[in-house]
């Protein structure tokens, strides 16, 4: 007799994928959460310094390699103005797997984890993995993370609540006022805060603020190179937190990984330590894109807050929207798949060139208008 754990009974393969095979192949992709430019030369040329070598040809440290962990500590000095010491990271394999730490360290059975609704799909389904009970808190209606809602929410059985800015899948970033709130709420409530950051350089309008500046021992940082520095096929990311937090994630970590890729964690290591210019360029293309979609929307005559980062637009739209784009050719993701709240709604992503991004805008008006 074969038998599946209940936890894992209750997850299902991410309904994303089901939008895209919906699509012809010479659909305009507007649905995936990945970066369109190639991985910075110097960060592909370390990998491969590094494999002549032979310096990967085994483990490295369960932790990382020292190097790449000072790197990720350098990071966080620059970006953030906090002292992370480089005993108190992990490099895992993506932002997925620190998330995934995350839950598996600090959520007991029956646990409730607090996750925006709509938000990461990983959220729902990492938090129920662990034995937890995801809680949805509603955005609000500017589609931008309520630290009162999720104080509101916050009860005894309460073990963390996630916080995402810039936000997938609505590209809004939360104000510094908002993250000293998260902080507070960590704080005084004792729950662990886990902030998903992997889209902290691209923010065009503001700064990026993370609860690690005002609260550290119940703030668990979630970062990658993913996004940054366009390697989401490379698996490398990382988490940051107080010392006991991370000695608990390791348990996790040595068993289910070992180690993070090590070619990853020489090519990693290379981007954060290397020019930031290659960031900078891609945050200009996405800025340049974000006018493009704000403007394209709007002509559509589709609502849509103003995304301030990441590379999402999320639009309230008509029934039947998502439907008629993808007949016509271009596929946007339904804003249900992110949670109940994102009913009504649709994930554009503009990681994708601008002659497509404008073809593709042309083609939301015209479905727009016959749905409407
Ligand atoms: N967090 C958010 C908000 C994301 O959008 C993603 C990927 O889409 C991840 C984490 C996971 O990133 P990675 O590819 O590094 O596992």
């Amino acid at each position: 007799m074969t038998t599946f754990s209940d936890r894992v009974e209750r997850i299902s393969i991410s309904g994303i994928r089901e939008v895209f095979e919906a699509a012809g192949a010479d659909a305009i992709n507007l649905g995936l959460g990945q970066p369109d430019f190639p991985t910075p030369e110097h960060a592909k040329r370390a990998a491969i310094d590094a494999i002549e070598a032979g310096d990967t040809d085994g483990y490295t440290g369960n932790k990382g390699t020292l190097e790449l962990r000072e790197a990720i500590a350098d990071k966080h000095a620059r970006d953030q103005g906090v002292e992370v010491d480089p005993g108190d990271v992990i490099a895992t394999a993506g932002g997925s797997e620190a998330l995934h730490l995350a839950m598996e360290a600090h959520v007991d059975h029956g646990q409730e984890v607090l996750i925006p609704d709509p938000g990461f799909v990983a959220y729902d389904a990492l938090t129920k993995l662990a034995g937890g009970e995801p809680v949805p808190v509603p955005l609000r209606e500017d589609l931008t993370i309520d630290p009162a809602a999720i104080e509101g929410a916050i009860t005894d059985d309460t073990a963390a609540f996630v916080v995402n800015s810039p936000g997938n899948p609505t590209g809004t970033v939360s104000s510094e006022e908002d993250v000293r709130e998260f902080a507070r709420i960590a704080r005084e409530h004792d729950v662990l805060c886990i902030s998903d950051e992997v889209y902290e350089h691209f923010v065009f309008d503001g700064d990026h603020h993370s609860p690690i500046e005002y609260e550290r021992d119940n703030v668990v940082v979630v970062n990658a190179a993913s996004k940054a520095y366009s390697m989401t096929g490379w698996r490398l990311g990382w988490v940051t937190g107080a010392s006991d937090r991370i000695e608990r994630m390791l348990r996790v970590h040595q068993y289910v990984q070992a180690c993070a890729s090590a070619p990853a964690q020489y090519a990693a290591e290379a981007a954060l330590s290397g020019p930031q210019s290659v960031v900078d360029e891609m945050h200009a293309a996405y800025e340049r894109r974000r006018d493009l979609v704000v403007e394209g929307l709007a002509d559509a005559g589709l609502d849509c807050p103003t995304p301030q980062g990441a590379f999402y637009a999320m639009p309230r739209v008509p029934e039947g929207f998502v439907d008629e784009c993808i007949e016509r050719g271009v596929v946007v993701v339904p804003g249900e798949a992110f949670g109940e709240h994102g009913a009504g709604h649709a994930r554009i992503s503009y990681a994708t060139g601008e002659d497509d991004l404008e073809a593709a805008l042309a083609i939301m008006a015209e479905a727009a208008e016959a749905v409407r």
